[in-house]
């Protein structure tokens, strides 16, 4: 068993855009398949046509692209072991209805939804199991004639999973250790519906995995339930030797408070639960994406990444070669995690420090577009230089910024209350007097003369920059002063100061 292959699987059911806890599953089946040099498959499962949404399985395929989780087969991506689609592999299914049918390990049911009903009302906590399946109409209770005449009529069935009763039935999780339950617990699963000809995601989930030869299951917590029938299943196929292992990821929590995060959440705190902004075709809602809050795919894996694993000590910082690295499912913890969305941001605040000047300014410079600003891209790299650090996201640089790009219209007035003195006009006009002497307007020459000037009249440093400052930017923000006026160069430096005089004077 230990020298099989991993292969690993994200299974996705295409009702709607991807949970963000869904990401995460899959980003932990990416990293365990790239550690161990394993094969990584995507599959759609979508034996539930009621639940079926267009555009949700392109929708999973984009953010993955997005997030730079790739697959070494499934659907869009080919491989030997395909369809991928649970929807094409229709005939696989119903072969393997039948080899459990004909060894007694499942049973053909006729109750209709009356019935069924009607049973609930009858019986409390009523369960279609030991305990009652001989009291209903199945292929159990009725004769073999009877069965074939109700198949021939064309009436509707389902195939059920003969589930015997008071079995501890264990399943060896990796995160979790033994979980054991007792069989009693469990009801007949449906396997098989007549009416669509389809199987459950049950059965659907089983024969996939042992036909695609997949070594883990890594996924939610919210499948464990599911877990101790799937063991059931591989025995009665006989597949338990290639019965893979099992791996329940922690659950996501709420930021605030206990239980599930939900998008419920996301509204009403505001972040996204979705990777990419989600146009949902039923209802026409529209629910925001982590790329277009505008967070880097890098912040955004290395920032799930540690919501339910960590590497055993502090690093926090981690690219996906440091995750395909150091991921270890031995290290998943089994309680939830909670949902710190703050540090979301934190980490796109790192990623953006963590890039090159010119990569954060090529994204930039769209937005500086929009605002009709067409800078040569040396400014905005530099600009970009002094102020990444002050922002979590990419477009905040626009608000954080704009003064390098575009003249102040009005100036701040708390600011030229506190800031412009009485004689800041005079000072104003002798500093731009000052400037436009100069030949050298580097960031060092401005400054060694400026500083100069300012001991030799015995002005107050703070007055003087404080002014300069609100004359080029219009308020009491930016970096450095000389940082800022280096950028903008001698001319529209001097066009600021003058411009401030003649309207604060
Ligand atoms: N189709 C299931 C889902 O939507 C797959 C669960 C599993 O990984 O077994 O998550």
């Amino acid at each position: 068993m230990s020298e099989r292959k991993v292969r690993v699987r994200f299974a996705p059911s295409p009702t709607g855009a991807l949970h963000i806890g869904g990401v995460r599953t899959a980003l932990y089946n990416y990293l365990f398949a790239r550690q161990h040099g394993g094969e990584f498959v995507f599959r759609i499962e979508d034996t539930d046509s009621n639940r079926f949404v267009p555009g949700a399985e392109e929708y999973i395929l984009e953010s993955f692209k997005w997030l730079g989780i790739h697959f070494d087969e499934g659907v869009s991506f080919g491989g030997k072991y395909g369809p991928y689609r649970q929807s094409e592999r229709r005939d696989i299914y119903k072969k393997y209805v039948r080899v459990l049918l004909e060894s007694g390990e499942a049973y053909i049911a006729f109750d209709t939804p009356d019935e069924l009903e009607a049973k609930r009302k009858e019986i409390a906590n009523f369960q279609y199991d030991a305990s009652t399946r001989l009291s209903m109409r199945n292929s159990l209770t009725m004769s073999e004639a009877e069965v074939q005449a109700l198949l021939s009529e064309g009436k509707q069935y389902v195939v059920r999973f003969k589930i015997e009763p008071d079995e501890k039935i264990c399943v060896h999780d990796l995160i979790r250790g033994d979980v054991v339950i007792n069989s009693s617990i469990l009801d007949d699963k449906v396997l098989y519906k007549s009416a669509d000809e389809l199987p459950t995601y049950h059965l659907a989930n089983i024969v996939d995995d042992h036909l695609m030869e997949i070594s883990h299951v890594i996924r939610g917590e919210e499948w464990l339930p599911s877990a101790p029938l799937h063991v059931l299943l591989y025995r009665a196929f006989g597949w338990e030797d290639t019965m893979p292992e099992f791996a329940h990821l922690p659950l996501l929590l709420k930021p605030d408070g206990n239980g599930k995060l939900s998008k419920r959440d996301g509204d009403r705190l505001g972040f996204p639960v979705f990777p990419l902004e989600w146009h949902d075709p039923k209802t026409g809602e529209v629910s925001s994406g982590y790329r277009e809050s505008g967070y880097l795919p890098e912040a955004v894996i290395n920032f799930l990444a540690l919501l339910g694993w960590n590497p055993g000590n502090d690093q926090e910082i981690m690219s996906m070669d440091d995750l395909i690295r150091l991921f270890d499912l031995h290290r998943c913890s089994k309680a939830g995690a909670k949902f710190d969305y703050e540090k979301g941001k934190w980490f796109n605040h790192e990623y953006i420090l963590l890039k090159s000047n010119e990569e954060i300014a090529e994204m930039f410079i769209p937005i500086l577009k929009e605002h009709g600003v067409d800078a040569p891209k040396e400014t905005v790299v530099t600009v970009v230089g002094l102020m990444k650090g002050r922002v979590s996201f990419i477009k905040e640089l626009w608000d954080t910024c704009k003064f390098f790009f575009v003249a102040p219209v009005e100036y701040d007035e708390k600011t030229v209350k506190k800031r412009w003195k009485e004689d800041s006009a005079v000072c104003m006009t002798e500093l731009a007097d000052l400037l436009e002497s100069l030949d050298d307007f580097s960031l060092a020459h401005q400054e060694e003369v400026v500083m100069k000037w300012i001991e030799d009249k015995g002005y107050h440093v703070g007055n003087i920059m404080n002014a300069f400052r609100l004359a080029l930017v219009g308020e009491g923000k930016g970096p450095h002063m000389f940082d800022i006026s280096a950028v903008l160069g001698k001319e529209e430096t001097l066009k600021r100061i003058r411009r401030a005089v003649e309207v604060l004077k």
